[in-house]
């Protein structure tokens, strides 16, 4: 069997397979077979990033409850995929999948590509019936009301294989947004209406935990760090990073150097300490921080590590969960926000920036290292990495508590390079025309009431974000070049309707 590394090693998938007692020991002796080697070409491939664990065929009420169970109560499971290889009555499947805490696909497939037709008989039909046994299982799952992908289609099928992995991150996603643990460092900036929101029903549906501490917790932290740990890490960004003069170690401002990474060292170790893997700065609330965290908030979120500004956790933990989902793929996902228009001549671009906080893994080249004054703020100049995004296909997300529930919206996006050199723009910035045009992703962002912080990805598909959202049971707006606003309205208001109604079930 072929074997890979994948980006998740502590997670699997387990691979249920329905028959039942019916058929005789010998013909449950060949689904055993068909359905491990359908389980092993799964886990043998290596576009679909979780171990895929088969488990022995299930024929009774039981063992299938007993198993749900397992799987939902399992620390490495994040999700259960199904094949009813033959049939399998389903009132057998009503106790388990309404036990199972854990996201289902259902895969409708065969073991043979093609019918040997000269040799088909009996024989060969009942052991090769999922076309109804699966029926059968599609309806149980719609009476009983469980959120399921389903896939059709044969195991060498690079579609049948994109949809699966999609959803396996997906599902790895669920698994870090419910287990995620948020630190804030201060409130939200004042007045700002769309950072805020409701923690606790966040918890609710997507898993994860905010906490606030006072910035000055961090600051103890961060004057813990050792002289020479800082130097030790401020040799790396040297390294790393065309750093100018400045800042080089017989530069005039080399202590700012020196201080930015004793900030990140200071956050690191907050951050492990705490077992968090998402956090949340505000510029209005630095305590005593004599920079605002630029650098280190970058190469946190290189690492992995969610983060919103100005006290935003929900761009913060939708930013941790993204970049699992998108571990390992090639490209980048960063904290971003809307910042500026080119209007024209030419197409319609939006330029996106923070003050200082877009995460290296998108970058076009390597970044440079600079320190410039922030107007914001009121302290001392923060140290940041500088670069462009690098083109291509990316999505822009973003999380909005619209007060009885959350939503997700996503616009597809091109990056593109910039019109120019931005000689004089001191961040990190991406440019991109959104789809279908800048006018129309514009006009359904507004609608959709969403925010301004998001999170940019170019590693994360919308098929991935789809099924997260189904997951979660929260609503996704897509913006992509089939939208029209004049639709999206309706959309919109329908999905009103569904969401209201389908709390109320
Ligand atoms: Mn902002």
């Amino acid at each position: 069997m072929e074997t890979h590394t994948t980006p998740y090693p502590e997670r699997e998938i387990w691979f249920l397979t329905g028959s039942q007692g019916l058929y005789g020991e010998d013909v449950l002796r060949q689904v055993a077979e068909q359905s491990r080697a359908i389980c092993e070409m799964l886990d043998g491939n290596a576009k679909i990033p979780v171990r895929i664990v088969w488990k022995p065929v299930l024929t009774d009420a039981e063992s299938i409850r007993r198993l749900c169970q397992e799987a939902s109560a399992s620390g490495g499971c994040v999700g259960v995929i199904a094949w009813m290889h033959t049939f399998s009555p389903a009132k057998m499947w009503i106790a388990g999948l309404t036990a199972l805490d854990q996201p289902l696909l259902h895969l409708h497939t065969q073991r043979n590509l093609s019918l040997p037709w000269p040799s088909i008989d009996m024989d060969f039909m009942n052991l090769n019936q999922a076309a109804h046994g699966d029926r059968e299982f599609g309806h149980i799952e719609s009476r009983v009301g469980v959120h399921r992908k389903i896939v059709a289609g044969h195991a060498t099928d690079p579609r049948v294989v994109g949809r699966i992995a999609a959803w396996a991150r997906a599902a790895v996603g669920r698994h870090a947004s419910r287990t995620l643990r948020l630190a804030r460092f201060g409130d939200n900036m004042r007045d700002v209406a769309v950072t805020e929101g409701d923690k606790v029903e966040a918890q609710l549906r997507f898993g994860f935990s905010v906490n606030t501490y006072a910035v000055n917790d961090l600051v103890t932290v961060v004057d813990e760090v050792e002289d020479k740990a800082a130097a030790t890490l401020a040799a790396e960004y040297l390294e790393s990073y065309d750093v100018v003069p400045a800042l080089r170690s017989d530069g005039v401002r080399h202590d700012s150097l020196l201080y930015a990474a004793r900030i990140e060292l200071g956050l690191r170790a907050f951050l492990t300490e705490g077992g968090f893997t998402a956090f949340t700065t505000n510029f209005e609330d630095l305590g005593g921080l004599r920079q605002l965290p630029g650098i280190a908030v970058q190469r946190l979120m290189a690492d992995g590590y969610g983060f919103g500004g100005e006290g935003d956790w929900k761009t913060s933990a939708l930013l941790r969960t993204m970049k699992v989902m998108g571990a390992g793929l090639p490209g980048g996902t960063t904290f971003m926000e809307d910042y500026t228009y080119h209007l024209g001549p030419g197409e319609p671009r939006i330029l996106g920036a923070h003050m200082l906080e877009v995460c290296p893994s998108v970058a076009a080249e390597r970044p440079s290292c600079e320190i410039h004054p922030l107007s914001i703020g009121g302290r001392e100049d923060p140290v940041r990495l500088v670069f462009n995004a690098a083109p291509g296909p990316a999505v822009v997300v973003g999380l909005s508590d619209l007060g009885d529930r959350f939503r997700l919206t996503a616009n597809t996006v091109d990056v593109v390079t910039p019109g120019g050199p931005l000689h004089r723009l001191p961040v990190a910035r991406a440019v991109w025309k959104p789809r279908p045009s800048l006018a129309e992703s514009a006009e359904s962002w507004l609608l959709a009431g969403a925010p301004h912080h998001t999170v940019l990805s170019s590693a994360v598909d919308t098929e991935t974000l789809t099924d997260y959202a189904a997951m979660a049971g929260v609503e996704l707006l897509t913006i992509d070049e089939t939208t029209s606003t004049g639709q999206l309205a309706k959309e919109i208001r329908w999905n009103a309707a569904y969401h209201r109604l389908a709390q109320a079930l």
